[in-house]
């Protein structure tokens, strides 16, 4: 089913008048995880005030390690999608667990699994059925192969609605955090129907490189660009402030991005 011999034309996911893929750009924008309302709500604003469309926050975090900050769970989900409401912006965020699923679509309205969720098989089954659009990341040392069968998971279980992420994968360089395959992005444009999101954050691991690298995806052929930006970055409650932009950094991309391909 994700295959484009089976289905030639380009997938494009209208969500709420928001079309991802087939020529326009999709910005989501926001910090790493979500933290308060007051944080949430200032970052929509900014978002917003750039021309992004969609606001992204985790509320529950997958961490290396069992003691670092876990997110903020439930009431992450709820501060998110109020501010998303005021600001007029559609959100993303991760899901871990099957059992999250459904709280998850309640609030937000595209749900992220994460590079180490990739290969969960009873996730992506549950997220066949969740009635809502899917942001698969690549897991980082998944194959395409491997990653088109995560994705036709949930394809197989009854939702259309999937986007496939290119996120950074492990080599042997430690300079950057991971290492973003911009060959994946055209790769999966071949391959694949489905929309094809870039995160240069993730993928790089470091702010000075997220505006070429987001540029470079775009040329690539990505239909969007998911990218952390946080108001405080040296204080993100995650490690993710090293490679988050500050919101002044994140608007001059987007005029810029504006140039290379219309937004959504
Ligand atoms: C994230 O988007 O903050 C995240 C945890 O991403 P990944 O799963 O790509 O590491
Ligand atoms: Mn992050």
């Amino acid at each position: 089913l994700a295959s484009r011999d089976f289905h030639p034309e380009d997938t494009v996911i209208d969500i709420r008048g928001v079309k991802i893929g087939g020529g326009n750009l999709a910005v989501m924008g926001g910090p790493c995880a979500v933290e308060s309302p007051a944080q949430i709500d200032e970052i929509a604003r900014l978002v917003k005030a750039a021309g992004g469309q969609i606001l992204r926050g985790g509320a529950f975090k997958p961490r290396t390690g069992p003691y670092s900050f876990q997110g903020v769970g439930v009431e992450g989900l709820v501060m998110m999608a109020e501010a998303g409401r005021k600001h007029d912006l559609l959100t993303i965020t991760e899901v871990m667990t099957p059992d999250y699923v459904d709280i998850c679509a309640e609030y937000a309205d595209i749900l992220q699994v994460g590079t180490r969720n990739m290969q969960n098989f009873d996730l992506l089954r549950k997220l066949g059925e969740c009635g809502k659009p899917v942001l698969l990341k690549r897991g980082f040392s998944a194959t395409y192969d491997e990653w088109l069968n995560a994705a036709e998971y949930i394809l197989a279980g009854g939702n259309p609605n999937v986007m496939l992420c290119e996120r950074g994968i492990r080599t042997f360089e430690t300079y950057t955090r991971n290492t973003l395959d911009l060959t994946a992005i055209p790769v999966m444009k071949q391959l694949s129907h489905l929309p094809v999101i870039s995160d240069p954050s993730h993928g790089t691991g470091r702010r000075e490189l997220v505006e070429t690298m987001s540029k470079a995806s775009v040329a690539a052929g990505a239909d969007g660009l998911i990218i952390e930006m946080h108001t405080d970055p040296d204080h993100s409650m995650t490690g993710d402030g090293v490679q988050s932009l500050f919101p002044d950094q994140f608007a001059n991309l987007l005029r810029e991005l504006e140039q290379l391909a219309p937004l959504c």
